[in-house]
This record gives C-alpha cells, sequence and structure tokens, in this order.
C-alpha cells in the first residue's frame, strides 16, 4: 500500500487510521475522517491548529509528539513549500530551505 500512501500524504495531511496510535501517538489527539483515514485533531478545521502543537506560532511552538509524529508531519521540511505556505497563512516571511538530513 505504499502508492496510496503517497497520494494520501499528499492530501492535507491525511493519515491512515492507526498509524498515529502505532507511532505512539494518543488516539485522543487524532480524529476519525473516514472509515480508513485520520488527521490530527485540528488541523481539518477551516484555519488549522493541531492539538500537540503547543506555544504561539510566531513567537515560539513546539510538537508535543515529535518523536511520534505521523508521516505528513516527516516529510515536512523547514522551508519547504509547505512549511512556507503555512508561514504564509500566518504571516511569518519564508524560510530558506535547508538541509535537515
Ligand atoms: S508536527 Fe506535531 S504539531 Fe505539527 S502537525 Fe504534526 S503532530 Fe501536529
Amino acid at each position: 500500500m505504499p502508492g496510496l500512501r503517497r497520494v494520501l500524504r499528499g492530501i492535507q495531511g491525511l493519515i491512515l487510521l492507526g498509524e498515529a496510535s502505532q507511532r505512539g501517538v494518543a488516539d485522543t489527539l487524532t480524529g476519525k475522517v473516514s472509515p480508513h483515514l485520520a488527521c490530527m485533531t485540528g488541523t481539518n478545521r477551516p484555519e488549522p491548529r493541531c492539538v500537540a502543537l503547543t506555544g504561539e506560532v510566531g513567537k515560539g511552538v513546539r510538537c508535543s509528539v515529535y518523536e511520534a509524529r505521523p508521516s505528513p508531519c516527516r516529510e515536512l521540511q523547514p522551508g519547504d513549500e509547505k512549511c512556507n505556505r503555512a508561514r504564509s497563512r500566518h504571516g511569518l516571511a519564508p524560510l530558506a530551505a535547508v538541509r535537515t538530513g
């Protein structure tokens, strides 16, 4: 099912149902969006804010489940297109792409 996973990840952070809990994210932090799909709670709202994000955007934030974060979060890199799109929604300047590998 790797092809399906790749397609799903491209759609607003959707994850296969059970992926987050397999990684160690509490079920209370995810929401079921279809019989087979879930997302981090808060990320499917018109003004998305993941329930696992702590702090104040623009001042200092951190992921409270960083080590267990699901696959869409692992694919995002500081300064990539999705990162800068999210920053733009909050009025923040784009980051220069950096290599974190
Ligand atoms: S990296 Fe963490 S805070 Fe950000 S969306 Fe993923 S789980 Fe939520």
